[in-house]
């Protein structure tokens, strides 16, 4: 008799689990309509954005570059790449033939975890330091006669740009939190910190990630026209033609028909988002709550977060895992590389699965088969989600590009990408193209190619730094 109540518990846990699953599905992921719902509003808020006051989500920041690197270059340059988790010093020297690339060094260093919410001097600083040691490993010396190492600044936040060198944080996003840098300018605050340890610098430029990763697939092949990240954040650039921006108050050094719009997608707030209550404390207990709607249901930084307070949501309504144990309650205990790496399991769920759910949630023996099953469709399932919001992004710039096929046969477009989601996960990657077939039709979508720019923002910044150089700005 206690076999078979076992058995009948089992089974009634069994469907409830099954029934939150179907019910979670049903109203996180989109059918066509929501889809083009998504769309629309995203190409409405496009427009809106780059109006001169008209209010919307997406920032539509012009970048103001006004040069893109033709391989024309020489010299030797620096850059420094603060991206989402990590930031590095890069170096190139540029020879004689067009696009020569003589020498590239890019050495990766680890943001120490204080360093995310310590005054943004200290982080400055701490940059700063850090490239100069590097600068000094390569033969730069300390400037004489005021000629200055020149440095390119690849900057992944949004900020509003004066001139290509200079420009104001709006706000910190990701994992940032250093008081004392919104509403001033990271160029200035990245000079004075050179400039504190007597090695003074250039810093000619500031780019946004997305459009270093555009520059750098300018770099090989002039038709690209949009850079794209998907990592710890997300964000996409493009290239506009300057009558449809509205608001550009400066005119561009040189008088150019086009301007590349950063569009700080990661901000992206709609009613026709697939929001939930998981999503909405993540939100609660972000360090930028309200903000950056679109960017915590699709990028690196959340999904393992995601992912981990719907599997707290199971244990609590259906018992998954024998309830919600502590570890589960632990806030960031699920990373997405664990998420992407159940989602690429290929052993039943016996191998990477299950040493992940007793290695970060301490889960060991009470899971079964099937509820590593659970976990892996659930895994799936916050991929998806993500996947299809940033294929309704997608297909809404290329709506506004006149490049969706809406005017006639589309040709091919090339989308140069860059970031840890987009290189490492491979399941996400191929659910993003088949979102792309559902939204825009196989054809059209088949002319997209999303090609993966390897270092593109950091390759991206340090050829600007060139590109941008005093010696460099020749006759037009
Ligand atoms: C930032 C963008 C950046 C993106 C990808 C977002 O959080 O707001 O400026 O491009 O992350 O790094
Ligand atoms: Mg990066």
């Amino acid at each position: 008799a206690a076999g078979l109540l076992a058995l009948g518990l089992q089974t009634w846990y069994g469907s409830r689990k099954r029934g939150l699953f179907r019910q979670l599905r049903k109203q996180m992921l989109l059918d066509d309509a929501g889809l083009v719902l998504v769309r629309d509003d995203f190409c409405k808020q496009m427009v809106d954005g780059l109006a001169k006051d008209r209010p919307s989500s997406l920032l539509m920041i012009p970048s103001m570059v006004d040069i893109i690197p033709t391989g024309n270059e020489r010299g030797e340059y620096l850059a420094l790449d603060l991206g989402g988790t990590n930031f590095r010093c890069v170096y190139i020297k540029l020879g004689e033939g067009k696009g020569q690339i003589d020498d590239v060094k890019i050495e990766q260093c680890e943001i120490p975890e204080h360093h995310f919410t310590s005054p943004a001097q200290d982080l400055f600083a701490f940059m700063a330091d850090r490239m100069v040691t590097f600068a000094k490993k390569l033969g730069f010396s300390r400037a004489r006669d005021g000629e200055r190492p020149v440095v390119g600044f690849c900057f992944s936040f949004p900020c509003e740009h004066i001139s290509l060198n200079s420009g104001k944080l709006i706000r910190w996003t990701k994992k940032f939190a250093n008081p004392g840098a919104v509403g001033n300018d990271p160029v200035q605050m990245l000079e004075e910190a050179f400039d504190k340890i007597d090695f003074p610098v250039d810093v000619d430029c500031m780019v946004n990630d997305t459009v270093g990763v555009l520059a750098a697939a300018r770099y090989v092949d002039s038709s690209v026209m949009i850079g794209m990240i998907l990592g710890t954040g997300t964000n996409a650039c493009y290239v506009e033609k300057i009558d449809n921006v509205q608001k550009l108050q400066q005119t561009p050094r040189k008088r150019r028909r086009t301007m590349i719009i950063n569009i700080e997608w990661g901000a992206f707030t709609s009613k026709t988002l697939p929001k939930l209550d998981f999503d909405r404390d993540l939100d609660a207990s972000s360090t930028n709550p309200g903000a950056m709607q679109l960017e915590k249901l699709t990028s690196g930084m959340y999904l393992g977060e995601v992912t981990r307070r719907i599997l707290l949501k199971f244990a609590e309504e259906t018992g998954l895992f024998g309830g919600p144990v502590p570890t589960l309650q632990e806030e960031d205990a699920l990373t997405t590389p664990d998420t992407s790496k159940i989602d690429h399991d290929s052993t039943f769920f016996g191998g990477p699965t299950a040493d992940i759910l007793r290695s970060e949630l301490g889960l060991g023996h009470w899971q079964t088969f099937w509820d590593r099953q659970l976990v892996r469709d659930i895994v799936r399932l916050v991929a998806q989600r993500s996947s299809q919001l940033i294929a309704a992004g997608i297909a809404a710039l290329l709506r506004q590009m006149e490049r969706d096929g809406t005017f006639g046969p589309m040709e091919r477009t090339v989308v140069a990408v860059d970031g840890g989601m987009f290189q490492h996960y491979r399941a996400f990657r191929e659910e993003l193209l088949s979102a792309l077939e559902r939204i825009m039709g196989v054809e059209a979508a088949h002319q997209i190619v999303l090609k993966h720019q390897q270092d593109g923002s950091s390759m991206g910044a340090v050829t600007m730094a060139g590109a941008a150089a005093p010696s460099q700005v020749g006759p037009d």
